[in-house]
């Protein structure tokens, strides 16, 4: 009672005098409610997010993370970290608090003769394929680019060279890491390996992460893009995907998807808006097996529409960046699989093929071979044995049509979820309570836990997918 209550009376009172002291001693900026540029700067890619922090440290180097950090502790302010701000849930930003805004650190440095990279926290992952397509490397991420390196990396990190290369974590060397204490470490395979293992799939539960080591592996061009099939033909596709996925060869990565025809270029005019299935491929073996390798699918049946070439690996990170800027509302919900039964598929179809606005969709992304070569204990991602990593999208751009959205992804979730793993990635998560973040650890929770108590034991770090202390 003692304890508690001297360390109470370390705490500062929040006054505009400490405010001015802390915004004098950062390098970057310190925004506030008054500030011309205030509502810009609180605004993130869900636009159905509208959280009105204190104020935002928009940080320019580890120093200003560091003071940060020192001043949300000692005036025990809520803190949000915020990197690419494209959480579904919004975590990135919080009412009422401290933002950590890392979005202005963006140093990329490629090291060709080791095959690695390192890259600061505020790059998207369009600024690490920049930089890495260069010398023909890429790092393994997603299937967009505008996508922060950091909030991705930290949950895990799927895209098109898992299966390939891994998730993102099981290419992640070495991190410095800003504590609550506000010591700043690095964690790799030697040092403060309990928080190495913790920060592969633990999000940022335990400090701030100023700095990530990646390795990268050769990529250049690549045979890939969509494949569409008329809705009527769902069923056949989903269970020929469900076996085909799984046994492709692991240069070869496709995932699923029901969607509505843009109605744009390149798609033809006859199929504008109209909902279809599909899959979006890519092949990042050697280019003279490339036509070859995705033969299986013409053969299933002769696609509606194929726009299916060979592009550089950034091209194809950046296909869908046009159609899905930044301030559309989002509601999301996920769900790892082992299987798609035949009933499972049913009910996706009932759901994928009345999607409720254009832009709407639900994706089945593989996470199978190089991710099952890592034990389910070796970093905090669990779901090693899982098939794939599925998310319903609700998404428009009227935020009128909110409830219409997230009604829709709650009802499809709802129904999905009993043929579903269990869990779910924790970068496909709402806010959706202590059950579903367990659920996403499994196994590995309560080493977590242990982790969180050495490293964060007063929840400094909440405003994530938490691990709480005191649970
Ligand atoms: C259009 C779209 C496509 C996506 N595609 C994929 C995909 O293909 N594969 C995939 O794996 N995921 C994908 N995601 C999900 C993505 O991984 C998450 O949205 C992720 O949280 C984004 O990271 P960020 O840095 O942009 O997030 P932010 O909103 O900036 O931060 C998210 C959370 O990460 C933590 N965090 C951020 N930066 C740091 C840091 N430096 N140190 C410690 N903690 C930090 C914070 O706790 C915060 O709560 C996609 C998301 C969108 C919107």
């Amino acid at each position: 009672m003692k304890a508690s209550k001297s360390k109470a009376k370390e705490k500062k009172t929040l006054d505009q005098a400490g405010i001015d002291n802390f915004k004098a001693s950062l390098r970057g900026e310190l925004i506030q409610r008054s500030d011309e540029g205030y509502d810009a700067a609180r605004k993130i890619y869900n636009g159905m997010i509208d959280k009105r922090p204190l104020m935002i440290a928009r940080c320019a180097d580890v120093a200003d993370v560091i003071t940060a950090v020192t001043f949300a502790r000692e005036h025990d302010v809520l803190l949000a970290i915020r990197s690419g701000g494209h959480n579904g849930a919004g975590l990135g930003i919080c009412d009422d608090g401290l933002v950590i805004d890392l979005s202005r650190m963006k140093g990329v440095r490629v090291d060709p003769a080791k095959g690695t990279v390192r890259v600061e926290p505020g790059c998207t992952w369009g600024d690490v394929d920049h930089a890495t397509h260069a010398f023909g490397l890429a790092v393994p991420c997603g299937i967009i680019s505008t996508t922060g390196v950091s909030g991705l990396a930290l949950g895990g990190g799927h895209g098109y060279l898992t299966r390939k290369y891994g998730l993102t974590v099981d290419n992640l060397l070495e991190a410095d890491v800003v504590l609550a204490d506000g010591r700043m470490v690095t964690a790799n395979k030697r040092e403060n390996a309990d928080l190495y293992w913790a920060i592969r799939g633990g999000g940022g539960n335990f400090g701030i992460v100023t700095s990530f080591l990646f390795k990268a592996h050769p990529v250049d061009t690549v045979y890939a893009g969509p494949m569409l099939w008329h809705i009527d033909q769902a069923e056949e596709l989903m269970k020929w995907y469900r076996d085909f996925s799984t046994s492709a060869p692991k240069d070869l990565y496709g995932f699923f998807a029901f969607l509505k025809v843009p109605p744009g270029p390149p798609f033809p005019e006859h199929l504008h808006t109209k909902t279809m299935c599909g899959i979006i491929w890519c092949y990042s073996g050697p280019p003279e097996k490339a036509q070859k390798s995705l033969q299986p699918a013409r053969d299933f049946s002769p696609p509606a529409l194929e726009l299916v070439g060979q592009m550089p690996f950034p091209a194809l990170q950046t296909m869908f960046d046009a159609l899905l800027p930044t301030g559309l509302q989002w509601y999301w919900s996920g769900d790892f699989l082992n299987e798609l039964s035949d009933e499972a598929i049913a009910t996706h179809i009932k759901y994928g093929s009345d999607l409720p606005t254009l832009l709407s969709t639900m994706h089945i992304y593989p996470i199978d071979g190089a991710v099952h070569r890592v034990g389910k204990d070796e970093t905090a991602f669990s779901y090693r044995d899982a098939n794939w990593s599925m998310v319903i999208g609700g998404i428009d751009p009227d935020p009128a049509n909110k409830e219409r959205i997230t009604s829709w992804t709650k009802e499809y979730w709802k129904a999905v979820h009993p043929y579903s793993a269990g869990g779910a990635y924790v970068n496909f998560m709402m806010e959706e309570g202590q059950d579903r973040v367990k659920a996403t650890y499994r196994g590995n929770y309560k080493r977590l836990l242990a982790v969180k108590k050495k490293y964060d034991p007063a929840n400094l770090f909440r405003v994530n997918q938490n691990i709480k202390p005191d649970a």
